[in-house]
């Protein structure tokens, strides 16, 4: 298959030669013909499988074939994003696949100033990327005209679900016409994303390209087994051992972030915290230091590293393991991308025993539990429960339970893993194996904190909180 088998115009090819691609991706071979067609998609893939340019390319083919209505420039194209750093990066590609196309694109998100974007979108935009929020603020001013829209796109529409976007996204569907061409990207299919596709679909192509995580053969995954307060040691001492130049890093709260990007900067090592409450200003700068190659390490939560576009990204590093096993599937999906080799590595101590065991569910493979000699899990460190927001996930094995031999170097065997806590608690999205069970724990502790913006909760829930809650 090659990318001129697609039915893909001239300008559209040649940018595609200029971003060095060769072969379509699985979801462009079957998304391009499809939405060149006209038809409705429902699409299940998700980042790193080459799905932007799956709906991009045809996108922009669609508008250069039927022209602007009267010769004026509208609103045509709506793709609306989770995050920010999604909608930059979406926009980006619109941009690079269309540069030898006359078609204008823009992206709207909130935690910048308005009124550049409401001057820019004066000046007529064909293509418009936004975040749900920060476009209803602007058309509730009477700045936009959403009435001539002929393709929508929802990208992550799983994950705009899981932030609390519903009701924006219902407001922007009845902004649009309803004779248009709309296109769902998702890459989990809960109840409520099929209701949302069959409330917005017209007898749409379903396509659906194996999930990273259902092999995951380019990325090696390594556990090392340590203690909770050895992690920021080992961390910097494999970044110093091995010398990577590159490292994105995960932790589950904006608190942890900042705080481990200060010990390292300590260490020597430069590296910055990524995360919703950090200006838009600063987080592109992390981003583009990180990607030039001037910073070593960025320390980034889940949210916040949702679309991160970064190829070729050779380590990705769990300081705390998530504790909605699909998180740690995206997360492992920013390395060995596009067929190149990468390394996940996760540094667990005995209080993460539980999320362990669900990713394992999730991943389908046990992940054997190594450990760094010298970084050994203290032989008095005992599993304590792990706060999330307000709830409290794991708990202390009960009185006189036994107990585990730690510490022992090398590689601790089935039962030196540490204590299984006494009960497993509901919130772990235990049971569910798949699809959005896991979430509870996130989008509770979102809607209750998400208005902080600060500490726990909002270090999941609370994405661009400092704007004022999860919405924008
Ligand atoms: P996406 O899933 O859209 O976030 O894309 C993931 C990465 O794959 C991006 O860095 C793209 O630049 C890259 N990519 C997209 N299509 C191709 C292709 N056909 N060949 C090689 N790389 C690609």
């Amino acid at each position: 298959m090659n990318f001129t088998d697609l039915g893909l115009s001239e300008p559209l090819l040649r940018a595609v030669r200029e971003q060095g691609y060769e072969t379509p991706t699985p979801i462009q071979a079957q998304a391009i013909p499809a939405v060149l067609t006209g038809g409705d998609l429902l699409a299940g893939a998700q980042t790193g499988t080459g799905k932007t340019a799956g709906f991009t390319l045809p996108m922009l083919q669609r508008l250069m074939q039927r022209g602007a209505p009267q010769g004026r420039r509208v609103v045509r194209a709506l793709v609306l994003t989770p995050t920010r750093e999604l909608a930059a990066q979406v926009e980006e590609n619109v941009r690079a696949y269309g540069k030898h196309l006359p078609l204008q694109s823009m992206v709207i998100f909130g935690g910048v100033g308005m009124n550049p974007q409401i001057d820019r979108l004066r000046r007529g935009v064909d293509i418009l990327v936004a975040t749900p929020g920060r476009l209803l603020d602007i058309q509730g001013q009477g700045h936009l005209d959403l009435s001539k829209v002929e393709i929508l796109v929802l990208d992550e529409a799983d994950r705009m679900l899981d932030m609390g976007f519903i009701h924006d996204i219902k407001k922007v569907l009845a902004l649009l016409p309803a004779s248009k061409q709309s296109l769902l990207f998702s890459a989990t299919f809960s109840d409520e994303i099929k209701t949302l596709a069959d409330r917005l679909l017209k007898s749409p192509v379903h396509i659906e390209v194996a999930r990273r995580n259902a092999t995951a053969d380019t990325v090696a995954q390594r556990v090392y087994w340590t203690g909770r307060e050895r992690k920021k040691e080992l961390l910097a001492e494999l970044i110093r051992r091995h010398d990577w130049r590159q490292v994105l890093v995960f932790t589950r709260m904006k608190f942890g972030a900042n705080r481990l990007a200060e010990y390292l900067e300590k260490q020597g090592i430069t590296a910055m915290a990524i995360h919703g409450n950090k200006s838009q200003s600063a987080r592109t700068k992390a981003l583009s230091e990180f990607k030039a190659g001037s910073l070593r390490v960025l320390v980034a939560t889940d949210i916040a590293a949702r679309g991160i576009d970064i190829d070729e990204l050779p380590h990705v590093v769990n300081f705390e393991l998530p504790n909605v096993p699909e998180d740690y599937v995206h997360r492992i999906g920013r390395t060995g991308r596009a067929g190149c080799e990468g390394e996940a590595l996760s540094l667990v101590c005995p209080d993460e025993e539980l999320f362990l065991r669900d990713i394992e569910k999730l991943v389908k493979r046990q992940l054997e539990r190594e450990t760094v000699p010298g970084f050994e899990v203290p032989s008095t460190e005992r599993p304590e429960p792990i706060q999330i927001g307000r709830q409290t996930i794991g708990v202390r094995p009960a009185r006189g339970a036994p107990r585990p031999p730690q510490g022992s170097g090398g590689r601790p065997s089935q039962n030196s893993r540490g204590a299984k806590p006494a009960a497993r608690p509901a919130t772990t999205g235990h049971g569910s194996g798949h699809g959005h069970g896991g979430g509870g724990a996130r989008r509770s502790a979102g809607s209750r904190q998400g208005g902080h913006g600060g500490g726990q909760g909002g270090g999941q829930g609370g994405h661009g909180g400092g704007q004022g809650g999860p919405k924008r």
